[in-house]
């Protein structure tokens, strides 16, 4: 058991806190206003390998490991969370689904596009009656001779307006339950798609989050996205995965929480002294510390299984379970430890208390955690 990282990333964690601190940090409060990211930001994570961490070279991927992914997801999220957020859907979702489960041709078509950072990748299962029960979902797909026919809508869709490939998952088949769902892969403009409401979000605002709308949208029987009535199957593998990036991303935001609380609470003086001479201050600090290298070591561990090639639910619910609600506590703490400064936008705790919430309920909520978890627990007897 070796807990080091390797030389190798610690440099891909220096190389992407460095972009971030420069690249992003000055634009944070700008872009969550605006409820947008620059048009350049794409390309430049792109150029920096962070729009294909882990796809092959041979799509023009970083073909990096799940433990350097959680690396560059969390260096991203100490600095702009829905920065981490997007590029978590992008990478962890759309792309993670067609590289996991597309044919060759399907992924020589997407996966460089995506991996260049010429569009946003999008990925669509929740609804508005179907969100932790996503079984449940209405939008259907009807084969019709060398078409697939989808109708239905697809509510809080991250990059739903500004995603350029979208991940569809839809119901083929009625009667056959959890079998009967399949996935598609749709590319914006198709006749029949459009994006709906964009959310208005208390956090994570300059993620893209929008509704998306199917009316008797057509797409060539081609884009169906692994074998027909798996694509539900195929979606619980792709969250196995993705939870592990929400994992890292609260790992991250939490770290920036705790870094700007730590720095505030030597810098702030009251009754004649810096308020890190309080015992209180010093066991909020110490107890947020020892959370969040918890919660960064069950991550590591999740993406370590899993790039072991291990099936890993248990373990990506568990690290996003605890490192997801260790954010929130740190985020709460970082605003309390600023006092009043914690309440306005002229310091960061707000808009980490604002994005953090997302990370119990985005990609399963802490609910649905528990409940993975005790399934495992009961049938696998451990
Ligand atoms: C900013 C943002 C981005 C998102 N991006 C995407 C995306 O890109 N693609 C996508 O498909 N989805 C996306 N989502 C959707 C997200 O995954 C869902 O919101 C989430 O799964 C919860 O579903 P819901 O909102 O319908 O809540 P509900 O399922 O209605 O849950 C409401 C409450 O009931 C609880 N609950 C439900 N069932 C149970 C149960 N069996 N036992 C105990 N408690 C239960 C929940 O835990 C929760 O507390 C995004 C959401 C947000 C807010």
């Amino acid at each position: 058991m070796d807990f080091r990282p390797s030389e190798e990333q610690d440099l891909l964690r220096r190389t992407v806190r460095e972009f971030a601190e420069s690249e992003i940090g000055p634009h944070v409060m700008a872009w969550d206003e605006a409820q947008k990211f620059s048009d350049d930001l794409l390309p430049k994570l792109a150029a920096l390998g962070l729009a294909g961490v882990q796809f092959p070279e041979e799509y023009g991927g970083a073909a990096l490991s799940a433990v350097d992914y959680c690396i560059c997801i969390e260096e991203l999220a100490r600095v702009c969370p829905a920065v981490a957020l997007s590029v978590a859907a992008h990478n962890g979702l759309c792309s993670a689904h067609i590289s996991m489960f597309g044919s060759t041709q399907q992924k020589k078509q997407y996966l460089p596009r995506l991996v260049r950072g010429e569009v946003w990748g999008a990925w669509g299962l929740t609804e508005a009656g179907a969100g932790s029960d996503a079984a449940g979902m209405r939008t259907t797909a009807v084969r019709q001779g060398d078409c697939w026919t989808i109708n239905g809508a697809k509510t809080f869709i991250t990059h739903g307006r500004i995603g350029g490939v979208m991940v569809v998952i839809a119901v083929t088949d009625r009667t056959g339950g959890h079998r009967g769902i399949s996935a598609f892969i749709v590319e914006h403009g198709t006749p029949g798609m459009s994006a709906g409401k964009k959310e208005n979000k208390l956090g994570m605002r300059a993620s893209d989050t929008s509704e998306v709308i199917f009316d008797n949208c057509r797409v060539p029987a081609g884009q169906l996205l692994g074998e027909e009535g798996q694509g539900f199957i195929n979606t619980l593998q792709v969250l196995d995965g993705g939870r592990i990036g929400i994992a890292a991303l609260s790992v991250g935001l939490a770290q920036g929480a705790y870094e700007a609380a730590l720095a505030y609470a030597k810098e702030r003086r009251q009754f004649g002294q810096p308020i890190a001479g309080f015992q209180a201050i010093q066991w909020k600090l110490a107890d947020n510390a020892t959370r969040i290298e918890a919660a960064r070591l069950l991550t590591y561990r999740a993406a370590y299984l899993r790039d072991q090639g291990a099936r890993t639910t248990r373990e990506s619910s568990t690290a996003k379970l605890f490192a997801s609600e260790a954010a929130v506590k740190a985020a709460d703490d970082c605003v309390q430890i600023h006092g009043g400064y914690g309440f306005v936008k002229d310091y960061p705790a707000e808009k980490y208390f604002r994005d953090v919430k997302l990370l119990t309920i985005g990609e399963g909520t802490s609910e649905i955690q528990r409940l993975v978890i005790a399934r495992q627990l009961l049938t696998q007897n451990q």
